[in-house]
C-alpha cells in the first residue's frame, strides 16, 4: 500500500501536470496542423518522468479523498503511467499516418487523405477500391503497433491495482455499466426508427436501400454533397462570427483565441482545437473546404474553443484542464448542431428546404449515436477479454447490428478511443439534446440569437470542467442526463420535415 502524499507534493505534481499537458497539446497542434512531420511524444514523457512513474500514480491513488481534484490528478497520473509504455507506438502511428501513401492510378494519395477521397468520390466502385487500399495500409503498417499498445496497456493496468482497464475507469467514477444499460435501451428503442429513416436517407442520397449500402458508401452519404451549394467555403467563418456575435462573443477581438487557417500540404483535413493554455491560448485549426460536413466540424471545434477560452483563470488546474470531458464535448455538440437546426439555417444561410435538411442531419445523428453505443459495448468487452485479437469478429457483429452496415474488421483496434472517450461523447449527446430543449423553452426556438442565452452560456463556460455534465444539467435544467433525450430529439426533427 502506497503512502498518501502531503498537500505540497500534490500541488507540485499538479503544476507539473499542467506543463506536461501544455507540451503535449503544443506538439499535437504542430504535427496535425502540418507544421511538423514528426510527432515527438517520447521527449515530453521523459521531461515529466515523475508523472509517469508507478509510485507516483499509486501515491496519488492513496491520497484520494472526497475531493474530486485529487481523483482527477490520480487519473491523470495513471494515464501518464500507461501512456509512457505506448508513447513510441503513438508517435509511430501518427508519423506513419502522415507519411504513408497509396497508389491511385498514377497518383500517390496520402493515408490521411484517403477517407476524404472516399467521401468525395461519387463512383461506387472507386470508393470500394479506395477503402481496400486504406485497409491494406492499416493492416500492413498500423495494426501491429495498435495491437502491441493494447496488450501493454492490458498488462500494466493490473499494476495500478485494477483488474482491467474498465475497472480502472470505474474507479475514476466512470459509470460505465449504467451508461451501457442506457445504450442497450437506446439501441432497442431506436432500432426500427433507424431502419426506416436510414433506408430513406440512403435512398435519397445514394439511390441505395439500407440493405444494399456497403461501408464505403456510408461516408459518401454522410458527406451530403448535394447540399454543398448551401454551405459555401467562403461564408463558413463569417457565419461562425455572426453566430458568436449574437451570443455576445466577438471572435476577432478574443486575444486568447488563435485561428489557424493556413494551407499546408500535411495539414489534417479535419478541424480541431488545441487548448494549449486554458484559458490563455486556444487554437482553432481548420482547412476550410466547405460543404455541410466541414461546417459541422468547424462549429464543433468552435464550441470547444469558446468553452476553453471562457474558462475562468481562477479555477484550479484540475478544474480547467482535467475533469469531465463530456462537458467540453457537450458545448462542442451544442454549437455543431446549430448547423442542423432549421431555425438557425433559415436565419444564417440562404436555405430553401431547412426542415428537410434538419431531418437528414437528425438521421445521421441517430446513426452516429447508435454507432457509439455499439462502440462502448464493444470496448467494455475488449478491455475485459484476455486475447484482444479474438474480439475482431465481435467488433463487426456489434457495429453491424447497430448500423445495419458491416464495418471493416481491419478497424477493430484503431476504431477505439483511449480512456473510454466514447462514454464522454455519449453523455455529451444526451447533454446537448437536453440542454437545447431547455434553451428553446426558456429563450424560444431562436435561442441562439438571444443575448441572454449568450450570457448564460458564457457564465456556464466560465466554470470550465469543475462540474460534471450531470451536475451542470441538474443545476441549469433540473434534469438527469439521459440518452433517451437523443431519440426524442431525432423523432421531433423527423416529424417536422
Ligand atoms: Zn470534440
Amino acid at each position: 500500500m502506497a503512502e498518501a502524499l502531503q498537500q505540497l507534493e500534490i500541488d507540485d505534481l499538479s503544476a507539473e501536470a499542467e506543463q506536461f499537458i501544455r507540451e503535449l497539446d503544443s506538439e499535437t497542434y504542430l504535427h496535425f496542423s502540418g507544421q511538423k512531420e514528426t510527432y515527438d511524444l517520447p521527449p515530453i514523457y521523459e521531461r515529466h518522468e515523475r508523472l509517469t512513474r508507478l509510485d507516483t500514480a499509486l501515491a496519488l491513488g492513496a491520497s484520494v479523498d472526497g475531493e474530486r481534484r485529487r481523483r482527477e490528478l490520480w487519473k491523470f497520473a495513471c494515464e501518464g503511467y500507461l501512456g509512457n509504455f505506448v508513447k513510441e507506438e503513438a508517435s509511430k502511428v501518427a508519423e506513419l499516418e502522415a507519411t504513408l501513401t497509396a497508389r491511385v492510378g498514377d497518383e500517390e494519395v496520402p493515408y490521411r487523405m484517403l477517407r476524404p477521397r472516399i467521401m468525395n468520390e461519387s463512383d461506387r466502385g472507386e470508393r470500394a477500391q479506395l477503402e481496400a487500399l486504406r485497409n491494406d495500409l492499416t493492416e500492413q503498417h498500423l495494426n501491429a503497433l495498435h495491437l502491441h499498445a493494447a496488450e501493454v496497456v492490458h498488462t500494466e493496468t493490473t499494476r495500478l491495482g485494477a483488474a482491467n482497464y474498465a475497472d480502472l475507469y470505474r474507479g475514476f467514477a466512470f459509470r460505465l455499466d449504467d451508461l451501457a444499460a442506457q445504450c442497450r435501451t437506446f439501441l432497442a428503442d431506436t432500432e426500427s426508427l433507424w431502419e426506416e429513416a436510414g433506408d430513406r436517407i440512403y435512398r435519397a442520397r445514394l439511390g441505395l436501400g439500407l440493405g444494399e449500402v456497403e461501408r464505403w458508401d456510408v461516408a459518401r452519404a454522410l458527406r451530403g454533397a448535394e447540399w454543398d451549394a448551401a454551405f459555401p467555403r467562403k461564408t463558413m467563418l463569417p457565419a461562425l462570427e455572426a453566430t458568436l456575435g449574437d451570443l455576445g462573443v466577438d471572435l476577432g477581438a478574443q486575444k486568447n483565441v488563435e485561428l489557424d487557417l493556413e494551407e499546408r500540404p500535411n495539414k489534417d483535413p479535419r478541424a480541431f482545437c488545441s487548448p494549449i493554455d486554458v484559458p490563455g491560448r486556444v487554437v482553432l485549426v481548420i482547412k476550410p473546404q466547405g460543404g455541410p460536413d466541414d461546417w459541422r466540424a468547424l462549429f464543433h471545434e468552435a464550441g470547444h474553443t469558446e468553452h476553453f477560452a471562457h474558462t475562468s483563470p481562477s479555477l484550479s488546474m484540475e478544474e480547467r484542464r482535467l475533469g469531465d470531458n463530456a462537458v467540453t464535448e457537450g458545448w462542442a455538440m451544442l454549437l455543431e448542431h446549430l448547423t442542423i437546426d432549421p431555425v438557425w439555417l433559415e436565419r444564417r444561410l440562404d436555405f430553401s428546404r431547412p426542415y428537410e435538411f434538419a431531418a437528414e442531419g437528425a438521421t445521421f445523428l441517430l446513426l452516429i449515436v447508435r454507432r457509439y453505443c455499439a462502440k462502448l459495448l464493444y470496448e467494455l468487452e475488449f478491455h475485459t477479454a484476455d486475447e484482444p485479437t479474438a474480439l475482431r469478429p465481435r467488433y463487426v457483429e456489434l457495429l453491424a447490428d447497430a448500423t445495419k452496415v458491416a464495418p471493416s474488421p481491419t478497424d477493430y483496434l484503431a476504431d477505439m478511443d483511449g480512456g473510454f472517450y466514447a462514454s464522454e461523447y455519449l453523455r455529451a449527446w444526451a447533454f446537448e439534446a437536453q440542454l437545447r430543449s431547455y434553451l428553446r423553452e426558456r429563450f424560444g426556438n431562436a435561442w441562439f440569437s438571444r443575448r441572454e442565452a449568450g450570457s448564460l452560456l458564457r457564465e456556464l463556460w466560465a466554470e470550465g470542467q469543475k462540474p460534471t455534465a450531470d451536475e451542470l444539467l441538474q443545476d441549469v435544467a433540473g434534469e438527469t442526463l439521459d440518452l433517451a433525450a437523443v431519440g426524442d430529439r431525432v423523432r421531433e426533427a423527423l416529424a417536422a420535415a
